[in-house]
């Protein structure tokens, strides 16, 4: 979708032009899942697929969003800040907009146009995209401003607090954060973030879609955080310390772990082993060294599917599909997983024997469709402003 689409479209639905458009990209993590809430590290990369946001300020006193995704409108007056109950959606939008109002920003009346190049609930994290696009509108209209590590921490707030989602902070800090050409190596213990380049040389990132959705405050989610919670308690029992399930080494796993129930030692090996593979696939990719990082991404889905139960058949499925294509350095699931998308590291030329491998292994099995999308690096979120 290009500006003036995005401008037609607002147009059409508020007529009069928009003032301002914000692109708020996408990400996929290439390696990293399932770390963010024990304070592990994970390297997303912001994606050239965003929620695109057309917008001016008025002098109403109310906000009135039209999502196109939903082909819903909604109106919140700025004096009571309260979602609409038929449009679940919403509550994202309200929710930016009340913690701005409590960060101390003069909210102004405006109208929004919502597009959206990214499938919702399909791992690609619509959700923080949207966020950060209603957000940089509204300081936009308010000719505010706001530091991109606070406004990614409020974002996140805004999701916990009014969609009920416990996310960790990759998403929104990756849409405000990512510069191009970069994936963002993120500490999420210390918030610390730095971007790593991508040396890519002739291979491309591959996300595969299997077209199985999740909702992040689904039960599976909410009991992997809780499991975490759980042995990182009882592993301060014993070793006090401990500041994260992330920190643990990887040499002192046996022991640390040694008390607990088998599954609770899996989860932490899952997290402690995947921090090691992130902070190994950063350095390989700034080397270039991109079948090390291919055996990384491989080793990350085991994890994820064995210690973690995060995956399901139709992800596995797909990784396994796209990893006896010559060419494929690695495929592992991204995201939340339980559903939701494969990310696999391939040379240029095997990707249209990667989409055959994939299409006929995964319709053999499933009644969907696996959706192959080439995905490259964008930047952060930005807003233009419309002479
Ligand atoms: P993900 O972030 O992986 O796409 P989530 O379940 O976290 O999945 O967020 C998806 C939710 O975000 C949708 O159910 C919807 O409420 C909201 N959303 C995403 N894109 C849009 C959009 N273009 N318009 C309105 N709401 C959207
Ligand atoms: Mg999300």
């Amino acid at each position: 979708m290009t500006v003036p689409d995005a401008t037609a479209a607002f147009s059409e639905i508020f007529g009069g032009r928009p003032a301002f458009l914000v692109r708020a990209p996408g990400r996929v993590n290439l390696i990293g899942d399932h770390v963010d809430y024990c304070g592990g590290l994970v390297l997303p990369m912001a994606i050239d697929r965003a929620v695109l946001v057309a917008g001016r300020g008025t002098d109403t006193g109310t906000v009135e969003v039209h999502s196109s995704l939903y082909e819903q409108r909604v109106r919140i007056p700025l004096a009571s800040l309260v979602p609409d109950a038929d449009s679940p959606w919403c509550r994202y939008v309200v929710g930016v907009l009340t913690l701005l109002r409590r960060h101390g920003v003069a909210l102004r009346g405006m109208d929004l146009w919502i597009g959206s190049q990214l499938p919702p609930g399909g791992g690609l994290s619509s959700s923080a995209a949207l966020e950060v696009g209603v957000a940089l509108a509204a300081l936009a209209a308010a000719d505010s401003d706001l530091d991109k590590r606070e406004l990614a921490l409020l974002c996140r707030d805004a999701e916990h607090e009014f969609a009920g989602s416990p996310c960790g902070i990759m998403d929104q800090l990756c849409c405000t954060s990512t510069p191009q050409g970069h994936a963002l190596l993120i500490d999420c213990q210390s918030l610390y973030a730095r971007p790593v380049a991508l040396r890519l040389g002739d291979t491309e990132l591959v996300v595969i879609d299997s077209g199985v959705r999740h909702s992040i405050a689904g039960g599976e989610y909410a009991l992997r955080r809780r499991q975490c919670e759980l042995a990182l308690a009882a592993i301060r029992a014993r070793f006090p310390h401990t500041g994260s399930l992330a920190q643990i080494p990887i040499d002192e796993l046996a022991d640390i772990t040694g008390t607990l129930t088998p599954l609770l030692a899996k989860r932490v090996r899952h997290v402690a082993t995947e921090t090691e593979r992130v902070r190994q696939t950063a350095l390989l990719l700034e080397s270039g060294n991109l079948e090390e990082v291919g055996r990384l991404m491989a080793d990350s889905h085991v994890s994820l599917r064995d210690d973690f139960k995060a995956s399901c058949p139709e992800l596995d499925c797909l990784v396994d599909a796209a990893m006896t294509v010559d060419g494929v350095f690695g495929a592992r699931m991204t995201g939340g997983g339980f559903g939701g998308c494969v990310i696999a590291l391939v040379r240029n030329e095997a990707v249209s024997g990667l989409r055959t491998a994939v299409a006929s292994a995964y319709e053999s099995r499933f009644s969907g469709q696996a959706e192959v999308l080439a995905v490259h690096s964008a930047g952060a979120a930005r807003v233009s402003h419309l002479s």
